[in-house]
This record gives C-alpha cells, sequence and structure tokens, in this order.
C-alpha cells in the first residue's frame, strides 16, 4: 500500500518510519522497513500501527544510510507479520516491498520451489526477492537482475528493492502502481506519494509504466525495461499555502 525509501548520507530508519507515518491515512494492517548494514540485510516487521514497527526499531539502532519501508494492505496472504513486507531472499541477501498485485506469483513460486528456494509467506510478493537472487547468478548488476526479474512478472505493481551485496544501490521499478523519487543533495528518496518524502525534498520525477530507477548516494538513472537509459529532470513540487 505504502511505499519508501533513501538512500544518501543519514541514518535511514527514522527517514523511513516518518516517511510512512505520512501514509497512513491510506490504510495499512503491518509494516515494515529493512536496511543494508555492516554486510547484511536486516528486516523488522510488525503487525498492526506503525508505534509496533517503532517500539521494536529501537532494539535494531542501525546506522545505515540505505533502506526501503512499506505499509501493507493486504491481498494475498492473511495480515500477518510473517506475510508483512519487505520480504527476502532465501539466502536474506535482498529484500523487496511491493505495491500492487502479482498475478502470476503461483507459477514462479512453483519453479522457484523446484530450484531449491524456500518461502517464507503466503503473499504474491516473496517471489520477487527470490527471482532477483536466481536471476543474479547470471546478471552482471543489481540493477540487471531487478530488471530481468520484472520482465517474468504480470500485474500491476511498484518496487523497490536493497541487497547486501550492492550496499550503494536502491532499485525501484513501476508498472501500474505510482512510484516517485525524490532529489536531495547526496541523498535520494523514492515513495508511493509524495507526502512521505515533501519534508526533505520538492525536486521529484514521478517514474512511468515500464520504468526502472537506479538510485546512488551519487545521483539517479532511469531505463525503460528494455534496458535504454531515459534522460530526465525532476520538476519542483508546487505546494500551495
Ligand atoms: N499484494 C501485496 C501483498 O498482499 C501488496 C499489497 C499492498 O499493496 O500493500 O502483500
Amino acid at each position: 500500500c505504502g511505499i519508501v525509501g533513501y538512500i544518501g548520507t543519514q541514518a535511514a530508519t527514522e527517514i523511513l518510519l516518518s516517511g510512512l507515518e505520512k501514509l497512513e491515512y491510506r490504510g495499512y494492517d503491518s509494516a515494515g522497513v529493512a536496511t543494508v548494514w555492516e554486510g547484511d540485510v536486516h528486516c523488522v516487521r510488525a503487525k498492526g500501527k506503525l508505534h509496533n514497527l517503532r517500539s521494536k526499531l529501537e532494539q535494531l539502532a542501525t546506522q545505515s544510510q540505505i533502506g526501503i519501508g512499506h505499509t501493507r494492505w493486504a491481498t494475498h496472504g492473511k495480515p500477518e507479520e510473517h506475510n508483512a513486507h519487505p520480504h527476502l531472499d532465501t539466502a536474506r541477501r535482498i529484500a523487496v516491498v511491493q505495491n500492487g498485485i502479482i498475478e502470476n506469483y503461483r507459477e514462479l513460486r512453483e519453479e522457484l520451489k523446484q530450484k531449491g528456494y524456500e518461502f517464507r509467506s503466503e503473499t504474491d510478493t516473496e517471489v520477487i526477492p527470490n527471482l532477483i537472487a536466481e536471476l543474479s547468478k547470471n546478471a552482471d548488476s543489481f540493477l540487471e537482475a531487478v530488471r530481468q526479474a520484472v520482465s517474468h512478472l504480470q500485474g500491476g505493481f511498484a518496487i523497490a528493492a536493497i541487497s547486501a551485496d550492492y550496499p550503494d544501490e536502491l532499485i525501484v521499478v513501476r508498472q501500474q502502481a505510482p512510484l516517485v523519487i525524490g532529489f536531495g543533495q547526496g541523498e535520494f528518496f523514492c515513495a508511493s506519494d509524495t507526502p512521505a518524502i515533501v519534508a526533505h525534498t520538492r525536486a521529484v520525477l514521478p517514474l512511468e509504466n515500464g520504468e526502472i530507477a537506479r538510485l546512488t548516494p551519487l545521483g539517479v538513472e532511469i531505463y525503460n525495461f528494455a534496458g535504454d537509459r531515459l534522460k530526465k529532470q525532476p520538476r519542483l513540487l508546487n505546494l500551495s499555502p
């Protein structure tokens, strides 16, 4: 239901949580945050309101400067903690949040199970990190693995993904569900809706359907699903008083 992502120079967790609070009006049943810290993915999720997540996060005081957060409105799988996002791949190296529905997740899950991947939730989303993990074996970058994974997905979705093996990259995708990128000074944001990031920047670029972006502390690159680089500039949000 709600997505927030951050990469830059500040501690990510508080930025993610306060961004998710700005998206609470959309409704949700559970929430979670994942960061990359000292070579590993750290993921904390909680059923119910964001203050449940906030109290759990106090035990995990990482100073990570990259992360993704999600508020979930369940479509596939009960509103329980194990179905909350982010979802990790079997080896716990890749974390993904998703808004929308992956229509062909059953087929993908069966194929991935036959390849030895394990599933810990009933969601449509968990196929994505496992598919990225599988495709990473032959892809030469995280962006490329995510781009190939997206070509297998049917449905409408917005995705944000991070990897312990690429601690300086946040990859985001838009296909029929909204996703905006926010441009700061040496820091970049993504969100399913602008209220989550306007406290930090008003320079935004809404992705269009069929676009994938790589956010690093140095900048943002936008591609189409075929992998061609697109030239795009952020625009300034004109917020009336
Ligand atoms: N279909 C996904 C799920 O049930 C995402 C739902 C959402 O957009 O919050 O986990």
